[in-house]
């Protein structure tokens, strides 16, 4: 048997939401996302920030620090938000389509001077279909015309900087979209408006270029999803662990991506992927993130991890994953478990990813 991490039978102790970034092309996913990031280059090792393999892990501490202005008390129950920066990947549509569901919540962004586009649609009917709440940020506040810039501000404190023109201008953009939201049949509002928000989204401003707006989307996302997702988003031991991309690391060999949903695992666990010849039983030899963001240009250094608590993304070396799948689950061998149940358990998701393969 193994060792628990220290709080791990801990009954109240949450796990980190998990968020996606959907929206058309060119709105600005790529953009705010960086922008989020890259405001934590400098502080960003102090605070722990490491982007992870199309995951991003933001510690509660410095979301803490990022939206102090904002709200000084903000009490943050969870340890931290996962984002996952990769909604057009190929294997994310499997992923996205199982039937848990990954993302607890997702930032649907529209770009401010555009309205809803075909995109933005698509993505609507995605998480209407699976039921997913999500945050709209009204993206490229700043080119409304003669915008003050004021960097990484609260939007309404941004909002109050600007002249009586731009605030008619916002709100002449904001009431369209609401329109074009309605007519799609939801309910929008300016967030801090918002009074009804079981069945009223919330429209958060952005500028991913000065960053207007962006603690309020922080803050927003980790207290919408704590306060709501209880839970849902409570610590479980049970291993819930999705692979997300397979790839040849140089000195590596094959390794999996996976974003460990709940659950913790261990350097030496036994897991069973899906393979293209079957169930791959494997032994977990290293379990990897890669180093904060000073560092992740330097090709092949990872932080090494004996175990990791969900919800993070990890890259694991393990032999004989040359066919493992992308888009399935990664289940573990616990001590009571029986080898043979887990591989059934495997190809039966094996068999569902494989028919949605074939039908493309
Ligand atoms: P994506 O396709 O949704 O990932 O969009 P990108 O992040 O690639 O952004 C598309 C273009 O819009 C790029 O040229 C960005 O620099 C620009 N852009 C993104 N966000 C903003 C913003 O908040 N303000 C302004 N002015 N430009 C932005």
């Amino acid at each position: 048997p193994k060792e628990e991490s220290p709080n791990s039978d801990d009954k109240n102790e949450l796990r980190s939401p998990i968020c996606c970034i959907m929206g058309h092309v060119d709105t600005g996913k790529t953009k705010l996302l960086d922008y989020i990031r890259g405001t934590n280059v400098q502080e960003g090792e102090a605070c722990g920030i490491t982007q992870q393999i199309g995951v991003t892990y933001f510690p509660a501490e410095n979301i803490r620090e990022r939206t102090r202005e904002l709200k000084a008390d903000a009490k943050l129950n969870v340890p931290g938000l996962l984002v996952i920066d990769t909604p057009g990947h190929e294997s994310f549509t499997n992923l996205r389509s199982r039937g848990s569901g990954l993302c607890e919540i997702a930032i649907l962004v529209v770009d401010i001077m555009h309205g809803l586009e075909p995109q933005t649609i698509e993505s609507l009917n995605l998480l209407k279909m699976r039921n997913t709440d999500f945050i709209v940020a009204l993206n490229k506040v700043d080119r409304l015309y003669g915008w003050k810039t004021c960097r990484n501000a609260p939007i309404a404190k941004a909002m109050k900087q600007q002249s009586k023109q731009v605030q008619m201008l916002f709100n002449d953009r904001l009431i369209q979209i609401i329109t074009q939201f309605k007519e799609q049949g939801l309910n929008t509002e300016l967030y801090y408006k918002n009074k009804d928000r079981g069945d009223t989204f919330n429209i958060v401003p952005t500028s991913a270029i000065s960053g207007e707006g962006i603690p309020d989307i922080l803050l927003l996302l980790v207290q919408w999803t704590q306060k709501t997702m209880i839970e849902r988003l409570t610590f479980s031991k049970e291993v819930e662990c999705t692979v997300l991309e397979v790839k040849v690391i140089e000195g590596h060999g094959t390794t999996i991506d996976v974003v460990l949903v709940n659950g913790v695992l261990h350097e030496g666990d036994q897991i069973v992927v899906c393979g293209l010849q079957g169930p791959i039983v494997t032994t977990i030899r290293s379990l990897l993130t890669p180093h904060p963001m000073k560092e992740l240009r330097v090709k092949g250094t990872y932080l090494h991890h004996k175990e990791i608590k969900a919800a993070q993304g990890i890259k694991i070396i393990a032999q004989g994953l040359e066919h493992a799948i992308a888009g399935t689950s990664l289940y573990v061998v616990g001590p009571d478990d029986d080898l043979e149940d887990v591989k059934n358990k495997t190809m039966e998701d094996m068999k569902s990813v494989m028919s949605r393969i074939d039908k493309s």
